[in-house]
């Protein structure tokens, strides 16, 4: 879709699944139930959408899905199918092979966001784990780089240090404080809360507005409603209170949101339906 100067497609990596009470913390069964049907062992549907973003400077890609280093235990847990096209395959399949991206922005390290930041590499029988994308200068913020390097019994099992440390032997990494801007017009600024240094990114299409890439502080469209917010969050109220802000700036000035875990409401627009209660309305893509 054009935007501005730019042009951006939103990718996903694969579906998978999480289980409902889990995705919608507080929020009773019986509510986000109507929202999302769960499954027999009640998990929801979800999707794992990348930002490729083609402008001057670019290619830029936001967030690299889950990647390849799931055991086949964790894929039948998270519902990932084996057999289906990839990250990769569909960035090949629309011209921009691994070796064009320039440069990969992560909101964060959680294993779901940078899983193709590096790829399997057998050299004298040994595994490795090479960056995917050789070009590229990889964004970082440094608080959330911290945190994945020593996280807590709660959030252990969402990082995986196959996903960054080599990029750091390659020399690829670029960390930032509390906002960077990759390419003019690009900004990831920090909006912490589900982790203490997630980010989410702006794209200014000028004429068009800005298109938010909302990340986990809004991951799917049910999730605009503030209290609304997942059971994985390690500072819920701080993500209530990022939301509140982003969501009533983005729709003051009428800005294109997007829902990266969402199958169903990729994106959409802001309605207010009372004072400062805000809804998504679903957008084609
Ligand atoms: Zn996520």
């Amino acid at each position: 879709m054009r935007w501005g100067r730019f042009e951006f497609h939103l990718i996903a990596d694969t579906e998978f699944r999480l289980d409902g009470g889990a995705m919608f913390g507080v929020i009773p069964k019986v509510m986000w139930e109507r929202a999302r049907t769960p499954d027999s062992a009640n998990r929801i549907r979800m999707t794992t959408h990348c930002w490729l973003i083609v402008g001057e400077g670019g290619p830029v890609l936001v967030d690299t899905g889950i990647g390849e280093k799931l055991s086949e235990k964790a894929m039948a847990q998270f519902g990932v199918d084996p057999e289906s096209p990839r990250l990769l395959d569909k960035l090949e399949s629309i011209g921009y092979p691994a070796e064009s991206i320039r440069h990969v922005v992560l909101t964060h390290l959680h294993f779901d966001h940078c899983g193709w930041n590096t790829r399997r590499h057998v050299a004298d029988g040994e595994e490795h784990w090479v960056p995917t994308f050789p070009q590229a200068t990889y964004w970082l913020h440094r608080t959330e780089l911290e945190a994945a390097r020593s996280p807590n019994a709660r959030d252990r099992a969402s990082y995986d240090s196959r996903n960054w440390e080599p990029l750091f032997a390659a020399g690829q990494v670029e960390i930032f404080e509390e906002s960077a801007e990759p390419i003019p017009g690009l900004r990831v600024v920090a909006a912490p809360g589900h982790t203490a240094g997630m980010c989410i990114a702006l794209l200014d299409g000028e004429a068009d507005g800005t298109a938010a890439f909302w990340t986990d502080l809004v991951p799917m469209a049910p999730h605009v409603a503030t209290p609304w917010v997942m059971g994985y969050d390690l500072y819920p109220v701080t993500t209530m209170a990022n939301k509140e802000r982003w969501l009533r700036k983005a729709h003051r000035e009428g800005w294109l949101s997007i829902f990266q875990h969402d199958p169903e409401v990729p994106m959409g627009r802001l309605n207010e339906r009372r004072p400062g209660r805000f809804e998504a309305v679903p957008l084609a893509p």
